[in-house]
């Protein structure tokens, strides 16, 4: 007879925050010298333990270990494995944890290591910088298995593999991606004998990069990799998430004891078990519920494919399991009291994802579901004008009247804007009275009309700022707003926000994205009251500010009952209606941000012309309608544009402003060998940091622009919005850069 399969609930991972934000809490309050290495060090403990608990209690038999972090997991890496960058190594360093919070944030004098996105999610990670060969200083993760043993829990340690640490580090120039490899392999090697000596029976080795695109040179370093750290020790579940494996047949003979595989993402693990088989004596870690959306699974249809995998692949056993970590939801739907209930049926955070995972595991176990398992998918009310119009879009609904050269002339003719002219990006500082005046009124505690009053003294102050500083196109400075999607999530219906729905994003910083459930609309002006009343205090012209509909779609959490595709056309019209009243009320300029365009942008090749597409369609849809004298304008942070400078142009906006100083200006040379026409503003200077950018630092960075642009296209900008600065330092800083606008127009 067949031996009974073995079958096991497992987690890859789980948000650290805390439920209310404890580690955030603590963080910042170590950071502002108010809480203690100890107390800190306390937080993060009892944290980690009532983690473990939770996942316990909710019936998962492998817990992870070692996926906390006090600010982020890749950095932990860097320190514990000595890839310690020379800048630091030459601080003088009196605290403990002060090395750690150096690399992650700076201090005086001494950037900080890099930050970028985690694969396709909006978690950040601290880029690696390998200038030294590796050098095993602490193995943190050690003391956690044993006290997790000693709690009666089974660990699994966690751990990025060398293979997508490497790929996502920086090295010196001119050194192999993989120079440290060797050197790196003993030290993994030492920490999985340490952790197997201490009862670890399995760890979970991270490879999310083995779903990018891979060469035949990198699929033999990772075979190298494998085979150097196979033992007898420890089983390894080599685990990859967030889309299917090229590479299949190579990665399935790897000597490891387990393969881990995203199933949600993913259609083409399927596929491919089907084409190739799985091997019959490695376990399957099946990730079969989904780290990254916020829907209940459909247990029926869960089942069904769970068994239909398991059937297939007939592996040893199988780990039942999330798609991915859990760190991309939030905590638990438990927390939110003011959701309806019926809401609240179709939701799944990330204590939800533990149970359905258990569910699924027993099931699985006993060959069915329990009676009465969740099998609905969200009930949403169809808004029928919403369909109709997505229903009746046309070709001109995408394309503006007239072309770019003609609307230029009829928008300068209109707005007399001198050559390089000044702008910001939108927002000014958020002080703490503004973040105060805006919670009193969420309370209750103040009226609409004290808290209208209020916004407009703010505007006021603002507009007159500009004024006085002599810009040429003013803001009205964003006051009204907590975050520049949540804002219009809570204007449009078919959203969802949350009160407790936090997600880390990085370090102590969290977001809490909006749900879009049902169909988006706009009932109401969402902008109006507030840009034509900064619009009346001055002659100038002031942007109407709008969020665009990638983004919003982007930094939300989305339906996945129609495509995004459509999502993103429903926002765009509920926008269009928006930007149409903008018109309307005599606002000429309209400035609709994009900064997570470039964010959406698939992990495979082949999914991206897709995105880029329908992207652009969703930005041009959001404006087309208006006059040719209306100017459009977008904003976009720092991105890699050179894969998505066609797009870019594509989508058609009279005005682009780009981050360019994280870069080191990059950004510019793109332009000496893409002729765009547009008009531009490349920011002039770095809004992140609180120095105050000298005028000859601006001027070189304009005359670089100079060098591949007209100077008719030239805009005058900061890299970002001023939301985050003191007006201290935004009033010199933005009075350098108007002198030299100045002087630059003077002298051609
Ligand atoms: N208008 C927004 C602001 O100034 C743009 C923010 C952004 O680029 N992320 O805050
Ligand atoms: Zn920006």
């Amino acid at each position: 007879m067949e031996e009974k399969l073995e079958i096991w609930s497992s987690n890859l991972g789980y948000p650290r925050i805390g439920e209310k934000r404890e580690l955030k809490k603590a963080l910042e309050g170590y950071w502002q010298d108010k809480v203690t290495d100890e107390e800190l060090k306390q937080t993060a403990t009892s944290l980690q333990e009532r983690i473990w608990e939770t996942q316990k209690q909710a019936g998962i038999d492998f817990i992870p270990v070692g996926d906390f972090s006090l600010y982020d997991h890749m950095l932990d890496i860097s320190i514990n494995f000595g890839f310690i960058p020379k800048r630091f190594r030459q601080q003088t360093i009196k605290k403990e944890l002060e090395l750690y919070f150096t690399m992650a944030r700076g201090a005086k004098n001494v950037p900080p290591l890099e930050m970028t996105k985690w694969f396709d999610t909006n978690y950040h990670y601290l880029v690696p910088e390998i200038d030294t060969p590796p050098k095993l200083l602490g193995n943190p993760i050690l003391t956690l298995i044993k006290k997790a043993i000693a709690l009666n829990i089974q660990p699994k340690p966690v751990l990025v593999g060398p293979y997508t640490f490497l790929t996502l580090s920086k090295v010196p120039e001119g050194k192999d991606k993989f120079w440290v490899l060797p050197k790196l392999l003993e030290v993994y090697k030492e920490v999985l004998k340490q952790w197997a000596m201490a009862g670890a029976k399995w760890v979970q080795i991270d490879e999310p990069a083995l779903v990018l695109e891979m060469s035949g040179e990198e699929i033999k370093v990772v075979k190298d990799i494998y085979h150097n750290l196979s033992s007898p020790d420890i089983n390894i579940m080599l685990q990859t998430y967030f889309e299917g494996v090229d590479f299949y047949p190579e990665i399935a003979k790897l000597p490891v004891q387990g393969i881990g595989l995203d199933f949600v993402r993913s259609h083409n693990n399927l596929e491919n078990i089907k084409k190739y088989g799985f091997p019959k004596e490695k376990v399957l870690g099946l990730g079969i519920v989904n780290g990254r959306n916020v829907w209940r699974t459909n247990l029926t249809h869960a089942f069904a494919l769970a068994k239909e995998i398991i059937d297939i692949a007939h592996p040893k056993a199988v780990f039942v399991q999330p798609s991915c970590s859990l760190l991309h939801l939030p905590i638990s739907i438990e927390l939110e009291t003011k959701l309806s209930s019926e809401v609240k049926q179709i939701l799944a955070f990330a204590k939800e994802r533990l149970q359905e995972v258990a569910i699924l595991t027993q099931a699985l176990r006993k060959g069915e579901l329990p009676a009465g398992s969740f099998a609905g998918s969200p009930e949403v009310h169809p808004l029928k004008e919403v369909k109709e119009k997505i229903a009746q879009l046309k070709s001109e609904d995408f394309e503006r009247a007239e072309p770019y050269e003609k609307r230029f002339l009829k928008q300068q003719k209109v707005l007399n804007l001198p050559l390089f002219p000044t702008t910001t990006i939108g927002s000014f500082p958020q002080t703490k009275d503004v973040r105060q005046k805006r919670a009193r009124f969420k309370r209750g505690e103040i009226d609409q009309q004290e808290y209208s009053q209020f916004l407009r003294e703010k505007m006021a102050f603002c507009i007159g700022i500009q004024e006085g500083l002599g810009l040429d196109v003013l803001v009205h400075g964003e006051f009204e707003r907590s975050d520049m999607v949540e804002y219009f999530a809570q204007k449009m219906t078919g959203f969802l926000v949350t009160q407790n729905g936090w997600v880390q994003s990085y370090g102590s910083r969290c977001v809490r994205p909006p749900i879009i459930y049902a169909d988006v609309s706009r009932p109401k002006p969402m902008t109006i009251n507030e840009i034509c009343y900064a619009q009346s205090l001055t002659p100038k012209p002031v942007k109407g500010m709008l969020t665009g509909p990638v983004t919003i779609l982007n930094w939300s959490y989305v339906r996945e009952d129609i495509p995004r595709k459509e999502v993103a056309f429903q926002i765009a019209l509920a926008l269009r209606d928006e930007v149409l009243d903008l018109e309307k009320a005599g606002i000429k300029i309209i400035q609709i941000d994009e900064p997570a365009f470039r964010e959406g942008l698939p992990l495979k090749k082949e999914k991206r012309k897709s995105y880029l597409d329908w992207a652009v369609k969703a930005f041009r849809l959001s404006n087309a309608p208006v006059k040719p004298q209306t100017q459009i304008h977008t904003h976009m942070c720092y991105a890699e544009f050179k894969d998505i400078i066609e797009a870019i142009d594509a989508m058609d906006a009279d005005v682009i402003s780009i981050e360019c100083s994280r870069s080191k200006g990059d950004v510019i040379s793109i332009f000496e060998t893409y002729h765009y026409k547009k008009g531009i503003g490349l920011g002039t200077y770095d809004i992140h940091s609180p120095r105050i950018p000298k005028k000859e630092e601006i001027l070189a960075t304009l005359k670089r622009c100079l060098k591949v642009l007209a100077p008719q296209q030239l805009w005058v900008n900061p890299d970002c919005g001023l939301k985050t600065r003191q007006w201290e330092e935004i009033i010199p800083s933005l009075r350098n850069m108007v002198e030299v606008a100045r002087e630059l127009r003077d002298s051609l």
